[in-house]
């Protein structure tokens, strides 16, 4: 297994406010968040980046999406809404090297772009 800070909370060897977990998926509450809700999803698999998810391993990106969604429907403002963010390498902003989607939720989000 790989040895990044997620690793670490996967493992609990750091502590982490975790809001959901199952056989493929850890979520917990980012330490900086950006928005009143600001959860990250991240797959249980050693993953570095969206570049090197391997076809067969489609579904895992699909797994933090729909864990995502039920977050947001359990906890109420599916409906209101939300925004779904994977960064990618240095450009897209991406910090730490294990794939992880940000629920970004709670207020009404600008546009953004560079
Ligand atoms: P990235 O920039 O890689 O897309 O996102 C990494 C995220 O991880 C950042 O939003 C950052 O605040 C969050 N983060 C970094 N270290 C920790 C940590 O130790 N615990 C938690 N819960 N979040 C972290």
């Amino acid at each position: 297994m790989s040895d990044t800070i997620f690793h670490k909370i996967i493992r609990r060897e750091i502590p982490a406010d975790i809001v959901h977990e199952d056989e493929h998926v850890i979520a917990f509450r980012d330490i900086a968040p950006q928005a009143p809700v600001h959860v990250l999803f991240v797959p249980k698999t050693d993953i570095a980046t969206l570049n090197d998810v391997k076809p067969d391993q489609a579904e895992i990106i699909g797994r933090l999406a729909v864990a995502a969604a039920n977050y947001a429907k359990t906890q109420g403002f599916a409906e209101d809404g939300y925004r779904i963010v994977m960064n990618c390498n240095d450009h897209g902003g991406q910090t730490v090297f294990q794939i992880h989607l940000h629920l970004l939720a709670g207020a009404q989000l600008g546009h953004f772009g560079t």
